[in-house]
Parts: C-alpha cells; sequence; structure tokens
C-alpha cells in the first residue's frame, strides 16, 4: 500500500458586491469572496490538498490567476480537473478533512451542501469528505470579517 497525505491553505478577502460561494455553494450573505475564479476557498484548498500530495505543484501552477481563461470561472471545474490529474496518476481518494474559518454568516445550516457537492466531483461516498467551519472568536482578519480562510488534508492511496 502506498499512501499520500497533502494539505492545503488559502484566503480570500471579502467584500460587498461579491458572491460568498464556499464549496461550491452560494451563502446569503452581504458581503463576498474577492478573487480572480469564483473565489471559493474551501474548493481551493482541496485542490491544493489533492496537488500537494502527489507534489504536483499548486493551484496557481495549473490555473494561473493571470489567465483571462479563469476569470470568473467556476471552482468546480478546477477541482474536477485537478481531481482528474489525482486519478491520472493511479490514485484514491482515503478521505478530505476541512476547516473553513469565518466570522459569519454561521456555515453549518450549508456544510450537507457543501459535502455533497465535493463527494460528487470527486464521485466518492459523503462520509469521505470531513467539512467543519469555524469563527476565529472576532480576532485577526476573519474575526474582523476582512476575509475567510480555509485548511484542507488529503489521504490518498495507490490503487492496486
Ligand atoms: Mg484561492
Amino acid at each position: 500500500m502506498s499512501f499520500r497525505i497533502g494539505y492545503g491553505y488559502d484566503v480570500h478577502q471579502l467584500a460587498e458586491g461579491e458572491d460568498l460561494v464556499i464549496g461550491g455553494v452560494v451563502v446569503p450573505h452581504e458581503k463576498g469572496s474577492v478573487g480572480h475564479s469564483d473565489a471559493d476557498v474551501l474548493l481551493h484548498v482541496i485542490c491544493d490538498a489533492l496537488l500537494g500530495a502527489l507534489a504536483l505543484g499548486d493551484i496557481g501552477t495549473h490555473f494561473p490567476d493571470t489567465d483571462p481563461a479563469y476569470k470568473g470561472i467556476d471552482s468546480k471545474i478546477l477541482l474536477r480537473d485537478t481531481w482528474a490529474m489525482v486519478e491520472e496518476k493511479g490514485y484514491v481518494l482515503s478521505n478530505v478533512d476541512c476547516t473553513v474559518c469565518l466570522q459569519r454568516p454561521k456555515l453549518k445550516p450549508h456544510v450537507s451542501a457543501m459535502r455533497s457537492c465535493v463527494a460528487d466531483i470527486l464521485g466518492v461516498d459523503v462520509d469521505q469528505v470531513g467539512i467543519k467551519a469555524t469563527t476565529t472568536e472576532k480576532l485577526g482578519f476573519v474575526g474582523l470579517e476582512q476575509g475567510v480562510s480555509a485548511h484542507a488534508v488529503v489521504l490518498l492511496e495507490r490503487q492496486a
């Protein structure tokens, strides 16, 4: 058996007039995340964790924010394409575990839809996708509602 572990971290600014897309779900809020793509911080960290597990660089290497092709792109497409690279290398997902750090709004009502979205893209069961949310107790850029961050770890197993 051959296992590979990967980790991803990402931050996006929050601003009025943007959609707050997290885990492929549009979360109703007066502010949204700013970025070249749809700025989905959760799907971005999963991409980075998958790429990191196989030492394939990072999301910026494969989908550069200087490329107009990725302007406003749905990050579900980025995750789908990243996952194709993992499958190409002969690996399957054991599990992915994520934490989103956001002061407001509460993400709990949306977590189930986020898990289903990620599981669908990766072609795995929802019980292989862990998504948690936390505030930062009003501390730092997350607590001041200036931004959203996320962390993800993945475990991949090489297919026999
Ligand atoms: Mg990002």
